[in-house]
């Protein structure tokens, strides 16, 4: 990293949609042509799911190892989902801040409220929805990993978490991964440059000062 360059704190930029409503697709590609984000990689008691990769896509963790982890404090936020356990670990997401590099997740609307009450200046929260309810269905149908009852149990939950969209900084209609690509990197641009996140840049004007004297 160039020592001169103005420092900026990392910003933490939250995902949250109903499952099915595209996110996994839209962080993938955003990972891939934005060097600077990295994804937070939750803990969970759910069990793998086939391709899942341990480390990957989380750190599957037993009932028990993850109330030690609440217990010491180690995790960011947490929160139940469809009876199992996630969390977001705290060490990872602290480091990468203070270096200035951006973190993404992919929490949902009860873990973003725990962050939004720990460091609301940090923070930059978008919400996905599907384009329809109909197509939401499809889409978890299509997945067909999880079982028949787990998909009804899903859509149930969609609802729940959809009644949230208004609590975020923004909302995008994933009706094109392109396009919804296209208007988080967007977000993401205009956020970077906000004043508040250049805490290098009063040390900078002030060495420009000193230089013209
Ligand atoms: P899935 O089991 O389909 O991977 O995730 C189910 C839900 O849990 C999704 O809405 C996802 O955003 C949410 N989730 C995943 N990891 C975390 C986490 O660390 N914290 C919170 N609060 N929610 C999470």
């Amino acid at each position: 990293m160039n020592e001169n360059a103005i420092k900026r704190r990392g910003l933490m930029l939250v995902l949250s949609s109903p499952s099915g409503a595209g996110k996994t697709t839209i962080s993938r590609r955003l990972l891939d042509s934005e060097p600077a984000l990295s994804m937070s990689v939750s803990a969970t008691t759910r069990p793998p799911r086939p391709g899942e990769i341990e480390g990957r896509d989380y750190f599957f963790v037993s009932a028990s190892a993850f109330e030690q982890m609440v217990s010491k404090g180690a995790l960011l936020e947490h929160a139940t989902v469809f009876k199992n356990r996630y969390g977001t670990p705290r060490a990872a997401v602290e480091q990468a801040l203070s270096q200035g590099r951006d973190v993404m997740f992919d929490i949902d609307w009860q873990g973003t409220q725990q962050i939004a009450e720990a460091a609301r200046e940090d923070l930059v929260s978008v919400f996905v929805l599907p384009p329809s309810v109909e197509e939401l269905e499809r889409r978890l149908y299509q997945r067909a990993q999880d079982s028949e009852e787990v998909v009804r149990q899903r859509m149930a939950e969609a609802a729940a978490e959809m009644s949230h969209w208004a609590e975020y900084d923004y909302v995008i209609v994933n009706n094109d991964v392109e396009t919804s690509v296209a208007q988080v990197k967007a977000i993401l641009a205009a956020e970077r440059l906000k004043r508040e996140r250049q805490i290098g840049l009063r040390r900078f004007v002030e060495e420009l000062r000193g230089s013209g004297d």
